[in-house]
């Protein structure tokens, strides 16, 4: 492909490593790298909040601000910047207010619960984003939106900034990491939103049963809505329930949604060089992989003769669409099948007390730590036989691809990006497991499939198969840096494959 000097905005409410709850995180902290490696110039626009590091990352005060005006209220949003030391063209800006963001987490209290004013928080980020955005030089290209914290962007775009002349050949590009999160509340609301009345009617671009929903209003008006794998992009059009009942505006549009695989960032997650695990290993040195779990058992206070037990782990948030019910209507199973399990993980206050009540019922067997922590997910990742995801739906999920890489054999239910990345094990070929229907006793054949495999000589190349398998960013940027060509009508000009 030609290097292009496009010139890119991302505007997202998460960026590993200075803010990341999820997903959404990962993909806005390493994809905007891989994009400037190919020659692309991609800002990220994200707020600045609590315990972010400027001394640690060298985050540089800018004396410019923007103001931003919400109903009545002015707010003066200060801006600092990030420069990528490794890669040119690629920096981050952070809009910081204090009261909205500084003193704040990213969507939730420190007790899990959302932040009653989060429409308000999100409506001052994306309308500071866009004042950035007018007052800069270079004409910008494309601003990508992800999921509906920044939905709103292509909406003002298309309507009360219209006629402003900077954004004329600006073209938005709107990601669904998720499209359960609609970003929904009253149309008590509505002020909030400063937009023409007419967008709040029934049936109307921001409306949904009589409530606004920002995300509906970013699939009718971005140039391009795409998802993070083939097989959800698919899902979402075709199936209702997976699509959280927005089916039928993403039908409306003229052109499908795009799924793009997501990528993963192996300078980070490569069990060889990974500085939080107990010892490295590559799949030469696979027996190393087995130090791991003698010590992470250690650790936690499980009996040290369990290491030759097959371990399962869980590093997810603990919502139902993670398949948590199903987890837990399994462990019985679990448990008979002779594994031990170790879960990592937050979320729903119910699966958190049930979680806790087996491991005190088992605690010999099942080993439960409620929050977020980083070093333990990477401990975990290679600690594991098995990494377990029984998602009810995923859009393309990254824990699974960190699994493979770490030779822990993922178990999963055939969905979204999980069907896209692990092929079942049929005795030579896969990687890992799937299961369908997304029933109890599917998971839990899979599971026995899995204590069987353990059991025999199969494991390590199974193990392996996952190993080699590449799920690098260079082949997704690449189908962005395309897709970003085509919405700008470039695409046959400029693109030679490559
Ligand atoms: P989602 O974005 O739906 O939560 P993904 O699989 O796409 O799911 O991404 C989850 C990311 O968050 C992964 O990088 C995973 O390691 C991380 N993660 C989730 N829960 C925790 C936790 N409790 N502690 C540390 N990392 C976590």
């Amino acid at each position: 492909m030609t290097e292009g000097k496009i010139e890119v905005i991302f505007a997202a409410a998460e960026v590993q490593p200075f803010s990341k709850v999820g997903g959404l995180g990962d993909v806005c902290g390493t994809l905007p790298e891989a994009l400037a490696r190919r020659g692309l110039s991609v800002t990220v626009l994200t707020p600045a909040y609590r315990n972010l590091d400027y001394q640690r990352w060298g985050i540089i005060k800018d004396r410019a601000h923007v103001i931003v005006q919400v109903v009545d209220q002015k707010y003066r949003i200060g801006i600092s910047q990030w420069h990528n030391p490794y890669v040119a063209n690629h920096k981050v800006v952070f809009l910081e207010h204090q009261e909205l963001f500084g003193s704040r987490n990213v969507y939730t209290t420190d007790q899990g619960d959302p932040y009653p004013d989060n429409s308000r928080r999100f409506v001052v980020f994306q309308k500071a984003a866009l004042a950035w955005m007018r007052e800069q030089e270079r004409p910008i290209d494309i601003v990508h939106c992800h999921d509906n914290h920044t939905a709103l962007i292509p909406v003002y775009l298309k309507t009360t900034l219209a006629d402003c002349h900077q954004f004329i050949n600006m073209r938005s590009v709107l990601t669904l990491h998720n499209i359960a999160y609609q970003g929904l509340t009253g149309m008590e609301e509505r002020a909030l939103f400063d937009l023409p009345a007419e967008l709040f009617y029934p049936l109307q671009p921001l409306e949904w049963y009589g409530r606004i929903n920002p995300l509906k209003g970013g699939i009718v008006y971005a140039d391009v809505v795409t998802t993070v794998s083939p097989t959800h992009a698919r899902e979402i059009m075709e199936d209702e329930e997976l699509s959280a009942g927005l089916r039928g505006v993403l039908k409306s549009r003229p052109v499908p949604v795009v799924g793009i695989l997501n990528g993963v960032d192996y300078t980070y997650w490569n069990p060889e060089t990974d500085q939080l695990i107990f010892k490295n290993y590559s799949q030469d040195t696979l027996s190393d992989k087995f130090e791991n779990k003698t010590q992470l058992l250690r650790q936690i206070g499980l009996p040290a003769e369990y290491s030759t037990r097959p371990l399962i782990g869980i590093v997810s948030r603990l919502v139902e669409h993670k398949g948590i019910p199903l987890l837990l209507e399994a462990i019985p199973a679990i448990l008979e099948a002779g594994y031990t399990l170790v879960v990592l993980g937050s979320g729903q206050a119910e699966y958190e007390r049930a979680l806790r009540r087996f491991q005190e019922q088992v605690p010999e067997r099942i080993y439960y730590e409620c929050g977020y922590n980083e070093r333990f997910a990477h401990q975990i990742m290679a600690a594991a036989d098995f990494f377990l995801m029984p998602s009810r739906f995923e859009p393309c999920g990254m824990t699974q691809l960190y699994a493979l890489r770490y030779g822990t054999v993922p178990i999963v239910h055939k969905t979204g990006g999980l069907a896209d990345t692990v092929q079942d094990w049929d005795g030579t070929r896969g990687t890992g497991f799937c299961f369908h229907p997304f029933s109890a006793e599917a998971l839990n054949s899979a599971i026995r499939r899995a204590a069987a495999v353990y059991a025999s000589p199969a494991l390590d190349q199974l193990r392996r198969n996952g190993m080699v398998s590449d799920f690098s960013w260079e082949k997704s940027a690449h189908e962005y840096h395309r897709l970003y060509l085509q919405v700008m009508g470039k695409l046959d000009s400029e693109v030679k494959d490559g």
